[in-house]
């Protein structure tokens, strides 16, 4: 695999920034390209380590060291053929996932790893670019009918599996446009949206029927859906977010970091009417919150022209190095900063934000928080305990809570007779995704509570298989861990 000698003789090379003053201006994506003949040293930096631990690392199973070396030789379409066999969007993963995969890397035990999502991200750009990415519209239908209910990265890999099954596939999605989290979640400067309209075309080309603004369980109820179709996939996402309940959190300024990245995200897509307006201009923001979502609220109050971003995060610190008890190929807790952070936020840790407070006319202007320990007890969950002496007053008018969310809603479910767990995702196993309802399978978070876009599309791909299998008695739809690839 890539060149035997590679990792003794390139250092890692990944995608640069542009500098903050210039991307903060705008929405747009700010990543600076590699060159061609970087990302070929940086293919050939794969060692032919044997056992590619990456293979598991990655939740798709990505066949890396297979497209790592096919870019080294410069075969750039072999390349997409095989990132593409386990991957239906590696456009967003490319872009927006952790990466895992490097964690894993063999290289990576003393030696920076392989920039395996900077190649993914390359494959594919250059895959679109040279038009290599085209419509596989089934050759014959089977007649089957199935609703998606959901249009996020799991309900669009399902929905592409089970259509180039022959099935043929409706999308159903409440919000104007499909794509989830990754249209109205995440951020344009993390990835733009015309990407996922690209990706969508295919989709589209291939023969699948999108039906956006259409709640199911309330404009089409779960009746409706089984009369008109042969099986149900729930891609609906884990959509519940965690509140804060303290003192002033009905303060005018105390915004959910979905209502406020939403809404920002429409105005960018040249939408007028967003109601009541969320903007950080000029404004002193905390960020409580310190995962993924907060990190984008960072970057967007930033945009919007905040004069200060803090960014609370109740768990300490994390550590730069792996910590002992993670080893090696797990993926670790440990510090991440994100770009937005770079952008000039000041991040506090071990820090619990006690009530808010306001002025008369019940608008947000402060916080105050205390210093938190966390206790451990061998054998027993981590208890949190406040620093005596330690309550602190904050100035800021606005805050954004990013603390996640808490499962997913529980109306369509009903309607449904369909069980939950106590976190109200949805019962359905990892062996073949199908809920207690025959007919009914459910994927993404829905299923397994807020996770990764990576995880998503994975599990998208195995509910497909499964829904074939139950369709047709048998799927000839790959499944992770198929190694049938097309290889030079
Ligand atoms: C702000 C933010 C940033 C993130 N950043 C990253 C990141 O950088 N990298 C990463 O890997 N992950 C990230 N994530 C997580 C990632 O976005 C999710 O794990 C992923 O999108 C889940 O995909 P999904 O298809 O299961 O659900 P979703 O993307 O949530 O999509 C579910 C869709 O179903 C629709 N829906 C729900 N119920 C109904 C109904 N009854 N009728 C019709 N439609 C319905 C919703 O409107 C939504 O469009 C982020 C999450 C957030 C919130
Ligand atoms: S999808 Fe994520 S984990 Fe898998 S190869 Fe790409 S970057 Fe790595």
């Amino acid at each position: 695999m890539g060149k035997i000698t590679g990792f003794l003789e390139f250092d890692r090379k990944v995608e640069a920034y542009k500098p903050v003053g210039e991307r903060v201006q705008n929405y747009k994506e700010f990543t600076v390209p590699l060159a061609e003949k970087d990302l070929k040293d940086q293919g050939a930096r794969c060692m032919d380590c044997g056992i590619p631990f990456c293979h598991s690392g990655c939740p798709l199973g990505n066949l890396i060291p297979d497209f790592n070396d096919a870019v080294y030789r410069g075969k750039w379409e072999n390349a997409s053929e095989i990132l593409h066999s386990t991957n239906n969007f590696p456009e967003f993963t490319g872009r927006l996932c952790p990466a895992p995969c490097e964690e894993a890397c063999v290289l990576g035990i003393n030696e920076d790893p392989v920039s395996i999502e900077n190649i993914e991200k390359n494959i594919v750009e250059t895959a679109f670019e040279k038009g290599w990415i085209t419509a596989q519209p089934p050759l014959t239908r089977t007649g089957k009918t199935i609703a998606v209910v959901g249009s996020g990265p799991a309900g669009l890999a399902a929905a592409q599996q089970l259509n180039r099954a022959g099935h043929s596939v409706t999308v159903f999605e409440r919000d104007e446009k499909p794509g989830g989290l990754l249209r109205y979640g995440i951020p344009d400067f993390k990835m733009e949206k015309q990407i996922i309209d690209r990706r969508l075309a295919v989709l589209e080309e291939e023969g699948i029927t999108f039906e956006c603004g259409v709640h199911i369980g309330v404009d089409k109820t779960a009746e409706d859906l089984k009369t008109a179709f042969d099986t149900v996939v729930l891609t609906g996402g884990a959509t519940v977010k965690r509140n804060l309940p303290i003192e002033g959190s009905d303060l005018k300024g105390v915004v959910q970091a979905m209502d406020f990245l939403g809404q920002n995200n429409k105005r960018v897509d040249g939408i007028q009417e967003l109601g009541e307006e969320l903007k950080a201009t000029d404004k002193n923001v905390v960020v409580i919150g310190g995962g993924d979502t907060g990190s984008d609220c960072i970057g967007t109050s930033f945009r919007h022209g905040a004069i200060s971003v803090s960014n609370f995060e109740i768990m300490p610190m994390g550590t730069a190095d792996r910590p002992e008890d993670q080893p090696w190929p797990f993926w670790p807790m440990r510090l991440r900063t994100s770009s937005s952070h770079k952008e000039g936020a000041e991040r506090f840790f071990s820090i619990s934000t006690k009530r808010f407070v306001g002025d008369a006319k019940g608008n947000l202007k402060g916080l105050i928080t205390a210093e938190v320990e966390w206790i451990k007890t061998p054998g027993q969950r981590p208890q949190l305990k406040e620093v005596p002496g330690t309550e602190k007053e904050w100035k800021c008018e606005l805050v954004l809570l990013a603390l996640g969310f808490t499962g997913s809603e529980t109306t369509l479910a009903e309607q449904f007779g369909i069980q939950m767990d106590q976190r109200t995702n949805i019962k359905a196993s990892e062996e073949d995704y199908k809920t207690n309802v025959p007919g009914v399978f459910a994927a993404g978070d829905q299923r397994r509570g807020q996770s990764l876009i990576v995880w998503a599309i994975s599990e998208g791909r195995e509910a497909a298989y499964h829904v074939d299998t139950f369709l047709m008695g048998s799927s000839d739809l790959p499944v992770k861990g198929d190694g049938d690839l097309p290889r030079v």
